[in-house]
């Protein structure tokens, strides 16, 4: 199908979550890429400072404490959370998800799993995907291996992914991270049977 064109298959929240290092943001760069439908990354809301390479207004809408405060109040959020116990706090603005709308596009949100929660309550139809990983000992090897964590957040990261687990089940689907492409296609595919037939693999 025509890649810039989905309004014969309507508007579509979908939801790509799971812990933190089971490849989300691996995944979600393909799918931008490679997606049969064309899909409109929102792009979320934090305090948490900005990293060296990050672009603010394209990575992250990087707000001050006191901002997003104001934002969570004037009702502007879909969804938000504090994620990992950080102290800082991410969220999805409504005004993201009608961009995709408006623009054509699915809303894609990579978003932890508490916010996904909270997106399920708001749209009982959003397509949620829960990535994984084949193991506990491979999703640890992973976070090792990107090495942007200390010890101390890699053992917070791994109670929380055991705790994250136990809400696969909500989720419309379970995908196994185990080999890239794998992952990708099975993705893709969900896309597909969710879009109708007149989606084609790009
Ligand atoms: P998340 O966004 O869920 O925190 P990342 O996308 O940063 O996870 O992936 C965590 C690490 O695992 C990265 O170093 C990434 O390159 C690696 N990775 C992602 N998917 C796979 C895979 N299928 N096989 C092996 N390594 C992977
Ligand atoms: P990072 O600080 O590494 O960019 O992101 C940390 C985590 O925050 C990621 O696992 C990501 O899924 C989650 N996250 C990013 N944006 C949002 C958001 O808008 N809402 C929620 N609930 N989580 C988010």
């Amino acid at each position: 199908m025509n890649k810039s064109d989905n309004s014969k298959i309507g508007f579509c929240v979908v939801v790509i979550s799971g812990p933190s290092g089971t490849g989300k943001t691996t995944v979600v760069s393909r799918l931008e890429e490679e997606s049969p439908v064309k899909l409109i990354k929102t792009i979320s809301a934090t305090t948490r400072p900005p990293r060296a390479h990050e672009v603010p207004g394209q990575d992250y809408h990087f707000l001050s404490a006191e901002e997003f405060e104001q934002r969570k109040k004037n009702g502007d959020f879909l969804e938000f959370a504090e994620v990992y116990r950080t102290g800082y706090w991410y969220g999805t603005l409504k005004s993201e998800v009608e961009r995709a709308g408006k623009s054509g596009g699915w809303a894609l949100l990579e978003i932890d799993v508490e916010g996904a929660l909270n997106v399920m309550r708001e749209y009982p139809d959003a397509l949620t995907i829960f990535l994984t990983t084949p193991s506990e000992t491979v999703f640890e090897q992973r976070l090792r291996d990107r090495g942007t964590e200390d010890e101390a957040v890699i053992q917070k990261r791994l109670e929380a992914a055991r705790n994250e687990i136990k809400f696969a089940s909500r989720y419309r689907y379970t995908v196994i991270n185990d080999q890239l492409d794998r992952a990708v296609e099975e993705i893709k595919e969900i896309f597909c049977q969710h879009a109708g037939e007149s989606c084609e693999h790009a």
